[in-house]
């Protein structure tokens, strides 16, 4: 693939430019504000969206399996907030204790995860009982460390 406008063509061994209809030089053809460069423009931009969609898809979540909308309002959500954050955010992230967030609630409100302990609190106890009831209590210990359930 080449770095020439779409309407450049060849006409009797010389460059010919379809969009003006007549022979050209080459560095006209090159500062034209009219080229055409279509084939390479749509092959970046599907090749990036695929990866974008890649790094979306590979998040999930075991609380919820709706990832589009804020689990507290409904509305579309900023952010997909790992309910045990900070050092277990990864650990969050691998069995899917994530939850979808708008602003509000995530970290902008007063009642937002990231200002309400108690709601905070109450989605690791839920991110807690669900995570108990598919794989074991063991587990939860082996990979959270604190019991949130027994914790006030
Ligand atoms: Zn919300
Ligand atoms: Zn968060």
């Amino acid at each position: 693939m080449n770095n020439y406008c779409i309407n450049l063509k060849k006409r009797k061994g010389k460059p010919f430019c379809k969009l003006l209809n007549t022979e050209i030089r080459l560095s006209e053809c090159f500062s034209c504000k009219n080229a055409q460069y279509k084939e390479r423009k749509i092959y970046k931009l599907k090749k990036q969206t695929t990866r974008h969609k890649k790094a979306d898809s590979s998040r999930f979540s075991i609380i919820t399996n709706d990832l589009e909308h804020c689990i507290i309002c409904g509305r579309k959500k900023e952010a997909l907030h790992e309910v045990f954050y900070g050092a277990y955010r990864h650990v969050s992230i691998k069995y899917g204790m994530i939850i979808p967030l708008c602003l509000n609630h995530h970290t902008q409100g007063k009642f937002s995860v990231h200002n309400d302990r108690e709601l905070d609190l109450y989605y690791k106890r839920l991110a807690e009982t669900i995570f108990i009831s598919k794989y074991s209590y063991e587990l939860y210990m082996k990979e959270f460390i604190i019991d949130y359930l027994k914790k006030d």
